[in-house]
């Protein structure tokens, strides 16, 4: 069979088109982020593109649920479900379908690109538009963690624990690591760090989450050194919100709260403090609990294996200073000002260098995960 000129200019023209299909998807914001491309690759003939691409090109929390055989993907702040070996996914009552089914490859899913050009377009009709080849979309809301506050305790009038010599001052101690750490982290990790105090001066408990919500940080780290009555005791150990569970935890709860009683005009501001606002600030932590307990959970392995010190674990208690912030959040009591040996650690250089390293590495790493479920 002879192929004419004319014929080979038609087959030319349908293996550009088809080239087209088969192609990956470039994603245009109507805003000034510059465009993002989803890489698409040929399963069984169909195109497909790994479900993670919507994690980098819509900031969507992606979690899969295997008892209910479900994916989950939420897209500015929208449920999709996917029912996996099914082409149907689930939007609040309405079901589409997707032509193809999910696919899963070594732990990893792959959506159809149908998905990209047909589904998002019809449920995000006001957002997202299939034109021209390319998706137009509204910029994705992005919720990784960009600004933490560092929360020195105490300070001015409030001294803090007092060291096994008297000399030295948590106070002191908690803002000489604060300073440090701001340093680092804004160096290396392409974070804004505000302190809630960074000098020798008087802030309420209050007037600390006050700042974090103000100023919309991501974390709040609240620094402390720790002090018992036995001087013998020593470790370290990091807390998040809750009711306290155990005497021992209520000992230190009771302790970082006393600044309310000494300092902030005892009884009447302790009551303030229960009202209202517990309810309300209580509220607002538990969507963060286990995001708190996570980064807690980060922060006391990385000190504990850096300095080798004892390792008394992550508590939960009910702290004034964590109750009012919106974010994750967590208390760390860095050592025991009152234990002879760990007070001279705590103020040597070296040592708070170990402080801050192990620090810098629990918060690097959970950002790493939170960022990736944002
Ligand atoms: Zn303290």
């Amino acid at each position: 069979m002879k192929i004419s000129c004319i014929q080979i200019f038609f087959i030319s023209i349908i293996l550009i088109i088809l080239n087209n299909i088969y192609g990956d998807i470039t994603v245009e914001y109507n805003s000034s982020l510059s465009p993002e491309t989803i890489k698409t690759s040929n399963i069984s003939s169909i195109e497909y593109f790994n479900v993670f691409e919507l994690n980098k090109t819509f900031k969507a929390n992606i979690s899969d649920d295997l008892l209910d055989q479900r994916l989950n993907v939420n897209i500015y702040g929208e449920q999709l479900i996917f029912l996996l070996d099914s082409s149907l996914l689930q939007y609040g009552s309405d079901y589409f379908n997707m032509t193809h089914e999910i696919i899963q490859q070594e732990g990893k899913y792959f959506l159809p690109v149908a998905f990209l050009t047909n589904i998002l377009p019809q449920i995000f009709n006001n957002w997202i538009s299939w034109e021209a080849d390319k998706l137009k979309a509204k910029a994705p809301i992005d919720n990784s963690i960009k600004r933490i506050v560092l929360d020195p305790g105490h300070g001015g009038k409030d001294p803090g624990a007092v060291g096994f010599s008297k000399k030295n001052f948590e106070k002191e101690i908690v803002l000489e690591l604060a300073l440090k750490l701001k340093k680092k982290l804004e160096q290396q990790l392409d974070v804004e760090v505000l302190l809630s105090r960074d000098k020798d001066e008087f802030v309420s408990l209050q007037q600390r989450t006050k700042f974090a919500n103000e100023n919309n940080a991501d974390l709040f780290i609240s620094l402390h050194c720790n002090a018992h009555r036995k001087s013998e005791i020593d470790g370290i150990e990091v807390y998040y919100l809750s009711t306290a569970k155990t005497d021992e935890a209520r000992a230190v709860e009771a302790m970082e709260n006393q600044v309310v009683y000494e300092y902030e005009g005892g009884q009447e501001a302790v009551k303030k403090y229960d009202d209202l606002a517990f309810i309300l600030a209580d509220m607002a932590q538990s969507e963060h609990l286990e995001e708190s307990y996570n980064l807690g959970a980060n922060l006391q392995s990385s000190l504990v294996s850096a300095t080798e010190a004892y390792d008394r674990g992550v508590k939960q208690a009910n702290f004034y200073v964590l109750r009012g912030a919106f974010m994750p959040s967590v208390l760390l009591e860095f050592g025991f000002i009152s234990n002879k040996e760990e007070e001279k650690k705590l103020i040597n250089s070296s040592y708070q260098e170990k402080l801050i390293d192990s620090v810098f590495i629990g918060i690097r790493d959970f950002k790493m995960k939170y960022d990736q479920m944002q």
